[in-house]
């Protein structure tokens, strides 16, 4: 399995580099060399590059040379990274559960599970914003081409990539504890690029960050040995979870009412019918693999429900 790990650095004093700004993004199969100690790099392609100091505790110094395929150099607002691709065998770790589970992901919760647990949504953008605003008047203030606007630039820059840090470990830690604790997981199959187009609603899906956490599931679910299943998102909300009978319900209605005697939560009712279309698609067969298994680029129809009735029921929380 090809995993990526990534560590800070910067120029080596005597042999620093000297061509800096010219790296936003650089990637380099052969030309590299790796100092004993394994704390620093050096790279030999005649970039200018020259030797860089591995920052912070990374352990690469545990993996054989032969693993590591590709290094590469990227360039983010608070420095410069080596990322190295690494070939390694995961190594499979012990689920603490043998449970199977449907997750119906929306805006006003992160998911709800077919437990009837709803992940509350964090919303990191939207508590940062103001200061990110903040940072962003600041750059229009000072003068075009001064040292100070680039600072200010930076500053700008820093604050976006620790939201985007913040929902990538949110992801992750939910990721890796849906997987650790169930056997199977299936999950709304959600375009989430097609919803996006949505310009009204971009900003509000794009903060709650669905495709890290999908894909977070699928790496997790490697290292867990965890199935788990794309189930399109049609008709999940409107079926009843326990007969299978279509109960059509309008946007502002929160509960599921069924005559078989079904009362759920709207978003439960939903992710057991996830689960259910998930079990059925694994066809009894829990050990094989199936991730990826529906690949339709179908639209959510119930995360557009969601977003309507967001956008109804609370409008002082819209993104202007
Ligand atoms: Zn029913």
């Amino acid at each position: 399995m090809l995993t990526i790990y990534q560590n800070a650095v910067i120029p080596h004093p005597s042999t620093g580099w000297g061509c800096k700004a010219a790296i936003d993004d650089y990637i380099c199969n052969q030309f590299w060399s790796l100092h004993q100690t394994k704390r620093r790099i050096t790279f030999t392609d005649k970039k200018g590059i020259g030797e860089l100091k591995l920052l912070g505790k990374w352990d690469i110094h545990t993996y054989p040379l032969k693993s590591i395929k590709r290094v590469r150099i990227v360039k983010r607002a608070d420095g410069f990274y080596v990322q190295f691709c690494l070939d390694i065998e995961v190594s499979l770790e012990a689920r603490i559960g043998d449970g199977e589970i449907g997750l119906d992901v929306g805006l006003e919760h992160f998911y709800s599970d077919s437990n009837g647990h709803h992940e509350p949504n964090p919303r990191f953008l939207r508590k940062t914003e103001k200061s990110i605003k903040h940072a962003q008047r600041l750059i229009y203030r000072k003068e075009k081409g001064k040292n100070q606007r680039r600072i200010a630039r930076a500053r700008y820059s820093r604050k976006h990539l620790k939201v985007s840090r913040q929902r990538n470990e949110h992801s992750k830690r939910l990721g890796r504890y849906v997987c650790k604790a169930n056997a199977l997981v299936a999950y709304e199959n959600l375009n989430v690029k097609g919803l996006v187009k949505n310009h009204c609603l971009a900003k509000s899906i794009n903060d709650v960050g669905w495709t890290l956490f999908r894909q977070w599931l699928e790496y997790f679910a490697i290292k867990f040995g965890t199935v788990v299943v794309a189930v399109p998102p049609q008709y999940t909300s409107q079926k009843c979870s326990s007969c299978g009978v279509t109960v059509k319900k309008s946007l502002s209605v929160r509960t599921h009412v069924c005559k078989c005697g079904c009362v759920l939560q709207r978003d439960h009712n939903a992710s057991i019918n996830i689960l259910n279309i998930g079990k059925q698609a694994t066809g009894g067969h829990p050990e094989s693999n199936a991730t990826g298994l529906a690949t339709s680029t179908l639209f959510g129809e119930t995360l557009i429900e969601q977003v309507a009735r967001m956008n109804v029921e609370s409008p002082s929380s819209r993104y202007s």
